[in-house]
């Protein structure tokens, strides 16, 4: 029979998750929902230590294990990325917003896994023992490209002289961009055509660092919901990064084949999950919260009882555990999928377009559920309702997944199915 128990090794570290969730982001969340633009202090400064200690025993094992501290070649399921995912689950269950504040590459760090070289990869994402934790972000959606981003204007042109990419566009809606760029150390992944005449053929990849000459961040949204979490407009104006920045193959003559656009589909194969997992944490806060909210004025479920039997609010209650339940299922799917190396693109957006509606559904019904205080700052569920709309809306939209999920099932082409 297959268990979905988590190891026990797995289930240790989602004990100090929710220590964490509890003890630094919810007594602090009403704070950064009101301050927007605020850096979550106790929170990042927790997970700065958490991260450095958890990396730096990782380095020392590599060490112990192949002398040089890089990492050894995998065999066998990549486990590491179920412990991730169930991380992302009980850190969004604390605050989504400030789970994005974590100071690590997240959404930079998985556009790196999915196209870099192994020596890219230990140039851009080793750490610790060497380093300190990072922020990453990555910069693909533009004013004329968001749902249908391969639409993107921005150019990367190679100047033959200095050997350096020379990046010209504006990218907005970037998740860590001030962070990263800004405030640390960081990275962004940067897509840009090399040759507009190529379409997705000419798309690539382009690691951008902290003090690159021409890079700004123009503009810094104030939003509805994970108001705590940075998102910023980027303007790029003959920025100039290195020639071996550019992330897989340098040859630009590959750019025929969509072989660098694939790259941006294998960054939300695994960015997907992860959002879907957020999706669900802030799902299974409101839902536990309607539930003690409930059950202190008597109002429990009897799983015993006969539909018929059952008033509206214990029908309710079933509805949003079962669609909790199931997309935290479909979610576990893509990412165990990916742990054993198979393709999980249909479960993944399976995932993320179920993963946000259930949240988006499950919160609405929170705030209704628990009367006129679900609708004030009393409780944190109108807060939980704003953050869960996210999850409809970027790493493709709700719309947007489902086409993918549509074309995969029914074998259309993206130009059969629109
Ligand atoms: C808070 C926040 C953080 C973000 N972070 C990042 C980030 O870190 N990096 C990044 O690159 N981007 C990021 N984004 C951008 C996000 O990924 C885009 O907003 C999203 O992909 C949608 O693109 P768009 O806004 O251009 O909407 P559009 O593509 O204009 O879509 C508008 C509406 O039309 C629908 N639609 C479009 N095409 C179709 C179709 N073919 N069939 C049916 N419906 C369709 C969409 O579903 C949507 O409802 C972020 C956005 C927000 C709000």
């Amino acid at each position: 029979m297959i268990s979905f128990e988590m190891p026990e090794r797995i289930k240790n570290e989602l004990q100090m998750a929710e220590m964490v969730a509890r003890q630094v982001m919810r007594p602090n969340s009403r704070k950064y929902d009101v301050h927007e633009h605020e850096r979550p202090v106790e929170y990042i400064n927790v997970m700065w230590q958490v991260l450095r200690e958890q990396n730096r025993r990782r380095f020392e094992k590599q060490m112990q294990q192949n002398g040089n501290g890089d990492r050894p070649q995998r065999e066998g399921p990549n486990w590491s990325i179920v412990r991730l995912i169930a991380m992302v689950e009980m850190l969004s269950w604390g605050d989504a917003g400030m789970y994005l504040c974590t100071p690590d590459p997240l959404l930079g760090g998985a556009a790196i896994e999915a196209v870099a070289t192994p020596e890219q990869k230990v140039r851009f994402l080793k750490k610790f023992g060497e380093g300190e934790p990072k922020w990453g972000a990555m910069a693909i959606t533009e004013p004329g490209a968001g749902s249908d981003n391969s639409a993107m204007r921005t150019t990367a042109v190679l100047d033959e002289e200095t050997n350096e990419w020379v990046i010209n566009g504006e990218k907005i809606f970037i998740t860590n961009g001030k962070l990263a760029l800004e405030e640390s150390d960081g990275v962004c992944v940067v897509w840009a055509t090399v040759d507009p005449q190529a379409g997705r053929g000419g798309i690539k990849s382009f690691v951008v660092e902290r003090g690159t000459p021409g890079v700004s961040i123009a503009k810094q949204e104030h939003k509805l919901g994970i108001r705590v979490s940075d998102t910023v407009s980027l303007a790029f104006e003959n920025a100039r990064v290195p020639y071996d920045n550019i992330l897989g193959s340098p040859e630009v003559q590959e750019e025929k084949t969509t072989k660098g656009f694939k790259g941006a589909m294998k960054t939300f194969d695994a960015s997907r999950p992860a959002v879907a997992a957020s999706a669900v944490g802030v799902a299974r806060a409101a839902l536990e919260l309607a539930q003690e909210k409930l059950a202190d004025e008597g109002v429990t479920v009897d799983y015993t009882k006969a539909a018929h039997e059952m008033s509206a609010v214990e029908r309710d209650l079933i509805e949003m555990e079962a669609r909790q339940k199931a997309a935290w299922l479909l979610t576990l799917k893509s990412v165990v999928e990916m742990a054993h190396g198979q393709s999980n693109r249909l479960s993944a957006s399976m995932a993320k377009a179920r993963a946000g509606e259930t949240a988006t559904y499950v919160t609405q019904k929170a705030v209704e559920l628990l009367g006129p205080l679900g609708y004030t700052h009393e409780f944190l569920a109108e807060k939980w309702m704003r953050d869960a709309k996210i999850n409809d809306i970027y790493e493709g939209t709700k719309q947007i997944n489902q086409l993918i999920v549509a074309r995969s099932i029914l074998g259309y082409t993206r130009r059969e199915l629109k």
